[in-house]
């Protein structure tokens, strides 16, 4: 990429008018900026933007790592509604550290891969009755936290603590890789993940990491999505290398480009797996059950028998041992319950 400042300047101007206004984006007001936008007749868009890009304003790290987590596998329309009851029911972190795990396990049903829960519990807990609520401003040190891997250590230096760090997920790997590089995140020759956080830190502007980690989320989301990238309507159509290979190869569009590679053999090799039959459909569906009452293990077998199919009670038994090994669920020799 020749002009970083210029990629930089385009971006922020589309993500204005396109970017999306999401709750967990709100910033805590009380500086000058935050007033200012308070009194003027500016849109509520507008107010939103503005906060955004104010790096004096900051965010709750529980309010950031709360909707990350959520946000790891599902889509963000299925987390809104959830992020918001759950913003309701626990708004301090505080309140989290207080409630029982299966009080919490209930709330999560919907949302899937019920870890997720139990990882914001136990990280409630140990930031409000180990660190008196205080929580670490580094990478390392966010590491050593419950749940907590890269992606979400830099997601929340970055957004609730506004230091210069790049987030890189799959979303930003392929957008970025697409427009510097002309290539899939999958390409030849691949990054480590190291790599990728050395490669997507460097291109950072300067003293707005956290509403260009925003930006690059919502360019992939809304228009450099995977199978279908908008590149007619994209902002860095003219800089994307991606789009300047298709151009070379004679397409109108990088889109276009991807459209004409073959499928992979594999797809058309390899037999699919039914969701139905799979261990994580029978893992949410014990979750489920158990969500309703604790219930006796015959009882259970017998729930997971008659209503989802489920006929070899070797594996039954597996999935309770490797879910009481995980901690969402407690195993006795009669009763199971939720953790
Ligand atoms: S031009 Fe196409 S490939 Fe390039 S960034 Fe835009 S949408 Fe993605």
């Amino acid at each position: 990429m020749q002009n970083i400042a210029q990629l930089h300047h385009r971006l922020f101007n589309w993500w204005h008018d396109a970017g999306r206004v999401l709750p967990w984006r709100e910033k805590e007001m009380g500086s000058t900026a935050g007033n200012a936008t308070l009194a003027s007749p500016l849109s509520l868009r507008d107010r939103a933007f503005q906060s955004y890009m104010a790096m004096e304003l900051r965010r709750d790290p529980y309010r950031v790592v709360v909707a990350e987590m959520m946000l790891q596998q599902t889509q963000v329309d299925r987390v809104l509604p959830k992020y918001l009851d759950w913003m309701a029911k626990w708004p301090q972190i505080g309140d989290l550290a207080k409630a029982e795990l299966s009080e919490v396990l209930i709330f999560w049903q919907g949302l899937g891969y019920n870890r997720r829960a139990r990882f914001l519990w136990l990280l409630a807990k140990e930031i409000s009755q180990k660190n008196n609520g205080i929580w670490p401003q580094t990478e390392e040190e966010l590491l050593e936290l419950p749940g907590i891997g890269r992606y979400t250590a830099r997601a929340i230096l970055s957004f609730a603590f506004g230091q210069h760090t790049a987030v890189v997920d799959t979303n930003v790997k392929r957008v970025l890789r697409r427009v510097i590089d002309g290539k899939e995140a999958a390409e030849q020759p691949t990054y480590s993940e190291r790599e990728w956080f050395v490669f997507a830190d460097q291109i950072l502007p300067p003293e707005q990491a956290d509403p260009w980690n925003q930006l690059v989320m919502d360019l992939g989301a809304l228009v450099c999505t995977a199978r279908g990238p908008q590149c007619e309507k994209c902002p860095v159509k003219e800089q994307c290398a991606a789009q300047q290979k298709a151009d070379q190869l004679g397409f109108s569009t990088y889109r276009e480009f991807l459209l004409s590679l073959p499928k992979a053999a594999k797809n058309s090799a390899k037999p699919k797996t039914r969701f139905e039959d799979t261990d994580r459909f029978f893992r949410g569906r014990i979750m489920d059950t158990l969500r309703q009452a604790a219930t006796t293990r015959q009882q259970l077998w017998q729930v997971m028998q008659d209503e989802y199919g489920l006929a070899d009670q070797v594996r039954f038994e597996t999935l309770l041992t490797k879910l009481a090994a995980e901690g969402l669920i407690q195993l006795s020799e009669e009763i199971v319950q939720l953790g």
